[in-house]
C-alpha cells in the first residue's frame, strides 16, 4: 500500500481539516474500509463559547463514509469528561450514547461514532482506526496473536474480540498504560488502530502495517493455495439458462419479508472462491469483521449441490426449500440470543454463492446489492488470506448477535433516507429515447423505481441511463440495445435486466411508430412496418415480461401508450390508427388473462403530445397538411380542440403511467386512462 501523504496539502487552516485530509486518504482505499466503516479522530485545543480554551475530540459520526468526507461528517465533543470515564466499572450503551451526546459542543453534529471513547481515552492526538483486510487476513486466524507479532512486531498491543463500546475502549485504554510507546492495536476479529501525535504518524503507520502484513501474504500465497477447486466454471450460456431458471423463484422466496433486487456477480476472483473445496466450510464460518454483517448478514447462502455435484442438477424448487432452511437457521438463531423487545429482521440472506456460477446479492436497489457484493467480495479475499496461513476464525454466533441486533449499529441503517412510492420495484421500458418514454422513465426512477430503459440505438439509451444514475444518485438504469420486432433482441434484454436487476415487476409498452397517408394511397410496406411495432412489437414485448411475471409470482403491472386514434381516428392515419387499436384489444385481453396472478394491464390514451417527441417531428408537417393549416400552426390547432384547452406535455403521460404502474392504482386493470385535456369523441367507452 502506498503512502499518499502530501505535507503540502496538511498545510491547511484547523485542525479539522487537516483530519478531513487524513480520512480521505484512509477512504480511499477500498481494502482497508468500506461504506461507513472505519473511523479517524483528532485532539485538539478549542475556545468555548465563553471563550475558555479546553480540549476538544473530533470524531467521525456514526455510519459516516470517510471516502469523500467533509467536515460537517465529523463531531466536536469536550474530551474532559469523556477522559474521566476511566473511573467507571461499566456503562450500558444506552448510557454512553446519552453521554457522548451530552459532550457535543455543536448540538447540530452528527451522532458520534460507536468507537468514540476509544478515541477518547487513548491520549495520543490523532487516531486511525480501520477494518484493513490483510490485518483482518492476519488476525481471523486461530494464531491470530503469534502470527500478527511474529509478521507485524511487538508494537501493536493486541486486543481480544470485544464488541465496540465501553468495555473495549477501557481494555485498549488499560492495555495502552501497560506499553505507551505502542503504535497502536490490533483488535481481533474486528480491524487495525493506529495513534501518533499528530496524523501524519497515524496515517503512515497504519501504511506500514498494512504494507508488511500484504507482503508477508503475498509471499505466502505464492507458496502455497489455499484450497483446491473443486467445481468448474460453467460456461456463459449455461450460467444464464441456469439464472433464466432459477431467479423467479429465487427472488419470490427472498421477498417474502421485503422485496429486493438482486445483482449477479461472476468476476474471475469471485469463481475462484465459490469454487474452492473449503469454500462452504470457510464460508460459514462468520463475518471477517462484525461491520460487514450491517449488510452482509452474520452467513452467506451456500447453495448445495446434488449428488451429481453440478449446478445445472438443480431445479428452482430445490434452492427455494434450501433458502427456506436458511431463514429457518436466522429463526433459531434470532429466537436463541434475543432480548425482549428486539424485532427479527429479515431472515432471508443478503448473499448467496453458488458453485460453478458465481454470486448473488441483494438489495433495495442495484446501488445496495453493489455494496453488499463489494463487501463480500474483500470478505472473500480475507478469508482466502487466511486460510493460506492458518485456519480462518470469526466471532461466536453470539458475539454475532450482539453486533447484528446492537442498537447502536442498526442506528447507522436509519441514517438512509426513506423509501419513495416505487421502491424495490423494476421495470422495463421500451421507445425510451423518445420524449414521453424519456419522461416516463425519469417519472419511475424519481418515484425510487429501478428501471431498463430500451430502444434502437445503444448510444441514445446509455446516455439516457446514465442521466437517470446520476438524477438518482444510485444504480437505477440501465440502457440497452431493443428492436421491440425481433424476439431475440427482446430475449437479450431482459437476460441483461435480469442480471442487473434480478427480476421484473412492471413493464411500460411505449415504443411506436407513425406514418401519415389515405388508405387508398398507403403502401403495404407502411401498412406492415405500422402493424410489426405498433401492435406486433407490444405483443412480443408484454409476452415477454407476463411470462416472467407469472413465473416469479409477486404479481405486476402492464401499462400500453395507446392513442387518443383508438377512440376517435382521424383520416390518413389509418395504419396507426388501426394499429393501435390492436394494441389496446391485446392489453384487454392480457388483463382477462393475467388478473388471477395479480398482474394488472392498463392503457393510456394521450393526444397531440409534441415536446421532444420524434414522431411528431417526422409526421408533424404531413398531418398539418391534412387539417389544411401550416406546421406552425398545428400545436395551437391540437390545443384549441380540446375541452381544457391544454398543451398536453411528456409529464402528463408520464404521471398517468406513474399512478397506474404505483399501489394506488392496486384495484384497476383493463382500464383507458385519457391525457389529451377532454377529447368529447375520445371519451372511452
Ligand atoms: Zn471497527
Amino acid at each position: 500500500m502506498r503512502n499518499h501523504w502530501q505535507d503540502a496539502a496538511t498545510r491547511r487552516p484547523g485542525p479539522v481539516e487537516r483530519l478531513v485530509y487524513r480520512s480521505r486518504l484512509i477512504g480511499a482505499q477500498e481494502s482497508l474500509g468500506l461504506f461507513g466503516g472505519g473511523n479517524t479522530s483528532t485532539k485538539c485545543r478549542q475556545r468555548d463559547l465563553l471563550g475558555r480554551p479546553q480540549d476538544v475530540l473530533w470524531v467521525k459520526g456514526s455510519g459516516v463514509n470517510l471516502k469523500g468526507c467533509e467536515a460537517r461528517h465529523f463531531s466536536p465533543l469536550r474530551l474532559e469528561p469523556l477522559r474521566s470515564l476511566v473511573q467507571r466499572r461499566s456503562m450500558h450503551d444506552e448510557e454512553m450514547v446519552a453521554f457522548l451526546e451530552r459532550c457535543l459542543l455543536d448540538p447540530k453534529a452528527p451522532r458520534p461514532s460507536v468507537e468514540t471513547l476509544l478515541h477518547a481515552l487513548i491520549p495520543e492526538a490523532d487516531i486511525d482506526h480501520t477494518h484493513a483486510d490483510v490485518i483482518l487476513a492476519l488476525a481471523n486466524t486461530h494464531q491470530g496473536q503469534r502470527l500478527v507479532r511474529r509478521v507485524l512486531g511487538d508494537h501493536l498491543l493486541w486486543v481480544p474480540y470485544l464488541q465496540p463500546g465501553f468495555e473495549l475502549s477501557k481494555w485498549v485504554y488499560e492495555a495502552y498504560q501497560r506499553q505507551p510507546t505502542a503504535h497502536g492495536a490490533v483488535l481481533e476479529k474486528h480491524g487495525l488502530i493506529t495513534w501518533g501525535p499528530d496524523g501524519s504518524t497515524s496515517y503512515r503507520r497504519t501504511v506500514q502495517y498494512v504494507s508488511r502484513a500484504d507482503r508477508f501474504l503475498a509471499k505466502q500465497r505464492r507458496r502455497r493455495l489455499w484450497s483446491v477447486p473443486r467445481w468448474k466454471t460453467l460456461r456463459a450460456e449455461e450460467r444464464m439458462t441456469l439464472l433464466r431458471r432459477w431467479l423467479p423463484a429465487m427472488r419470490r422466496t427472498l421477498s417474502r419479508h421485503r422485496k429486493v433486487c438482486l445483482t449477479y456477480v461472476d468476476a474471475p476472483e469471485v469463481l475462484a472462491f465459490v469454487n474452492a473445496a473449503r469454500m462452504p466450510q470457510v464460508a460459514r464460518t462468520g463475518p471477517a469483521t462484525p461491520d460487514h454483517m450491517l449488510r452482509t448478514k452474520r452467513l452467506p447462502f451456500v447453495v448445495e449441490l446434488g449428488r451429481d455435484r453440478s449446478a445445472d442438477g438443480l431445479s428452482p424448487q430445490a434452492i427455494v426449500r434450501q433458502l427456506e432452511q436458511y431463514a429457518g437457521i436466522h429463526r433459531r438463531y434470532f429466537k436463541k440470543h434475543h432480548r425482549s423487545g428486539q424485532t427479527m429482521a429479515d431472515p432471508y440472506p443478503r448473499v448467496l454463492l453458488i458453485p460453478g456460477m458465481g454470486m448473488l446479492t441483494t438489495g433495495k436497489d442495484g446501488t445496495e446489492a453493489d455494496m453488499v457484493a463489494k463487501i463480500y467480495t474483500h470478505a472473500m479475499a480475507i478469508m482466502r488470506d487466511a486460510s493460506t496461513v492458518g485456519r480462518y476464525t470469526s466471532v461466536s454466533e453470539r458475539e454475532a448477535f450482539g453486533v447484528e441486533y446492537w442498537p447502536l449499529e442498526l442506528y447507522k441503517l436509519s441514517l438512509a433516507p426513506s423509501e419513495s412510492e416505487l421502491a424495490r420495484e423494476i421495470g422495463l421500458i421500451t421507445g425510451a429515447a423518445g420524449g414521453i418514454g424519456r419522461s416516463i422513465a425519469e417519472k419511475l426512477v424519481d418515484a425510487g423505481a429501478c428501471v431498463v430503459v430500451t430502444d434502437l440505438e445503444r448510444r441514445a439509451v446509455e446516455d439516457l441511463a446514465e442521466g437517470l444514475n446520476r438524477r438518482a444518485g444510485r444504480r437505477r438504469a440501465l440502457g440497452i440495445a431493443m428492436d421491440v420486432t425481433d424476439e431475440r433482441s427482446i430475449e437479450r434484454a431482459f437476460e441483461a435486466a435480469l442480471r442487473a436487476f434480478g427480476g421484473l415487476d412492471f413493464l411500460v409498452s411505449n415504443a411506436g411508430v407513425a406514418m401519415v397517408a389515405s388508405i387508398e394511397r398507403l403502401r403495404l410496406a407502411d401498412w406492415e412496418r405500422s402493424f410489426a411495432v405498433n401492435a406486433t412489437g407490444h405483443f412480443l414485448v408484454a409476452r415477454a415480461a407476463v411470462r416472467w411475471l407469472r413465473a416469479q409470482g409477486l404479481g405486476g403491472t402492464l401499462v400500453f401508450i395507446a392513442s387518443k386514434n383508438v377512440t376517435a381516428p382521424g383520416k390518413d392515419f389509418g395504419a396507426y390508427s388501426a394499429a393501435k387499436a390492436a394494441e389496446t384489444q391485446l392489453a384487454r385481453v392480457l388483463a382477462i388473462e393475467n388478473g388471477e396472478f395479480g398482474i394488472r394491464v392498463n392503457i393510456v390514451n394521450p393526444d397531440g403530445v409534441f415536446d421532444g417527441s420524434g414522431l411528431w417531428r417526422t409526421i408533424g408537417p404531413a398531418r398539418a397538411r391534412t387539417y389544411r393549416l401550416r406546421p406552425s400552426a398545428l400545436e395551437a390547432y391540437y390545443r384549441q380542440r380540446n375541452l381544457l384547452k391544454a398543451r398536453v406535455l411528456p409529464e402528463d403521460v408520464a404521471e398517468a403511467v406513474g399512478f397506474l404502474v404505483s399501489r394506488r392504482a392496486a384495484k384497476t386493470t383493463g382500464c383507458i386512462l385519457t391525457v389529451d385535456g377532454g377529447l368529447r369523441e375520445a371519451f372511452p367507452r
